[in-house]
């Protein structure tokens, strides 16, 4: 499979790329992405044939309809990774909320977050293509919670890649801090910036930008990927859970194979809904595909009247911070999939110079076809998490703004499945507060009252975090991340 560039080719980069070389160097022509020249067909009898196939099975069959440029003993490698999450048969359970509505749980591996489903292969596929080109490579990554303890987990002592994380202190939960603070491995920096989680991805922007620091890593013989959501590597194991949870359904006699569904996705950067268009458009039975965001509802007002419009909105701090995001940066692909790269680079061309675009009245249209939309702020969110709770399910706040959608979006009376994204140790104040009206608790708290309430566990990985050393004690000024990346690299 070859990838094109979303805003056209600007005769510096090639016209097209394989697999490995859209991973391994992400930024394509005019700052736009690589998105695949044709999607295979994943036809009924292709779904048929996997019904019971294990996650692995399934997952190694669209890898191959894909075929991408990694052999497959790596593949192996990276998907034997799926072993580790809770049941080591199923990574991805769907489970039954009611007739009509499926929660698929992405959040059962190592750092309790979804990022792991795409981080997690991600990083062996990555650390051998480095290997196999006998090439050194610098992931930087700035988070707000979610990504960087998915990112230092798939990468710690992995060879040929080296991380170095960005968080803003005091800007995150104290569990996802102590995810990244405790990673104790020679590859693996983790660096707490004074000041906001916008700081720390402003002055990475600067980072990646300054030719200089580029000039410094070359000297040292070392290049620049990303991990971020926007690298195909991650996307396309984000297709795999979506063909997973639909035959989830049907092994559970729910559907029958060839009946249309929901998909419900929790919002930010759009990797997660993306996979699901595009398992759509390869053959998957969607009916449509029900955008949840929380209040920086930016989606909601795209699909619902063409407008991306930033020129009104500053960023709102809500209790559900994965998707805290203005610029949803995996809508590009989506624009160029229906609407081609000349008409994805105006647009996207309008956002950078305009702060905003429209689409016409055709172009909303086909959007529509495929997508419908709603937002949850963070009060409805409390009280959806309270009712589902008392309904027998417990959730994080990410996933409560689905169950939103999911009264408010659907006008056929067919299944739906909405994707969880986070399990409740990660945002466990806010669900706390949802269940028990315990306001400002520590995480180690609101743990213990919520594992309480509920009659569960906190999960081993969770609270030995608490006993675990702190490896990872840098704090540091804006101005002084490069000296700190630099002296790390020198180690
Ligand atoms: C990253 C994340 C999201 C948003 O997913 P996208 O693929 O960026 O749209 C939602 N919820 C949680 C908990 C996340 O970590």
């Amino acid at each position: 499979m070859l990838f094109i560039e979303t805003r056209g080719n600007d005769g510096q980069h090639s016209a097209s790329v394989p697999f490995s070389e859209a991973i391994l160097s992400p930024m394509a022509s005019f700052g736009g992405l690589y998105s695949p020249q044709t999607l295979p067909e994943l036809t009924t009898d292709f779904l048929q044939a996997h019904v019971n196939s294990s996650y692995k099975q399934l997952a190694f069959s669209i890898l191959s309809a894909f075929d991408v440029d990694i052999n497959d003993e790596v593949l192996n490698e990276a998907l034997a990774l799926y072993d580790h999450f809770d049941d080591t048969s199923n990574p991805v359970p769907v489970v039954r909320v009611n007739d009509e509505l499926y929660v698929s749980e992405l959040y059962h591996g190592v750092t309790r977050a979804f990022k792991d489903m795409a981080l997690q292969p991600f990083g062996v596929v990555l650390s051998s293509l480095a290997q196999q080109r006998n090439e050194q490579y610098l992931i930087l990554a700035a988070t707000s919670g979610d990504t960087g303890p998915a990112a230092l987990e798939t990468f710690k002592n992995r060879e040929n890649v080296r991380v170095v994380c960005l968080y803003p202190d005091g800007g995150t939960s104290d569990v996802q801090r102590l995810q990244m603070v405790t990673e104790d491995a020679d590859n693996l920096k983790v660096i707490g910036i004074k000041g906001s989680f916008d700081d720390a991805q402003n002055a990475l922007k600067q980072l990646l930008s300054s030719t200089a620091f580029k000039h410094k890593l070359q000297q040292k013989n070392i290049s620049l990927s990303a991990a971020n959501s926007v690298n195909f590597g991650r996307i396309i194991f984000q297709i795999i859970y979506h063909i997973h949870s639909y035959l989830e359904l049907v092994r559970q006699q729910v559907i029958s194979l060839g009946d249309k569904i929901y998909l419900n996705v929790p919002c930010g950067n759009f990797g997660n809904a993306l996979g699901g268009y595009y398992a759509w458009k390869a053959g998957l039975p969607v009916e449509k595909i029900i955008v949840a965001s929380n209040s920086n509802n930016v989606l909601t007002d795209l699909i619902s009247s063409g407008s991306y419009d930033l020129t009104q909105r500053d960023l709102i701090a809500t209790t559900s911070p994965a998707m805290d995001i203005l610029i949803s940066s995996n809508v590009e692909r989506i624009l160029f999939d229906m609407f081609g790269a000349e008409r994805t680079h105006e647009l996207m061309q309008s956002l950078i110079e305009h702060k905003r675009y429209q689409l016409n009245e055709d172009e909303l249209s086909t959007l529509q076809q495929h997508f419908v939309a709603d937002f949850c702020d963070d009060e409805s969110g409390k009280k959806y998490i309270k009712k589902a709770f008392d309904d027998g399910y417990l959730m994080d706040p990410h996933t409560a703004t689905c169950f939103k959608a999911h009264d408010s979006c659907r006008d056929k009376p067919l299944k739906s499945i909405i994707y969880s994204t986070a399990e409740w140790t990660k945002f466990s104040p806010v669900i706390d507060n949802a269940l028990t009206g315990h306001v400002d608790s520590h995480d180690i708290d609101a743990l213990k009252s919520i594992a309480e309430t509920a009659n569960i566990k906190i999960p081993e990985v969770i609270q030995a975090l608490f006993d675990k050393p702190v490896s990872q004690k840098t704090v540091v000024d804006k101005q002084n991340i490069e000296a700190e990346i630099l002296a790390f690299l020198d180690q």
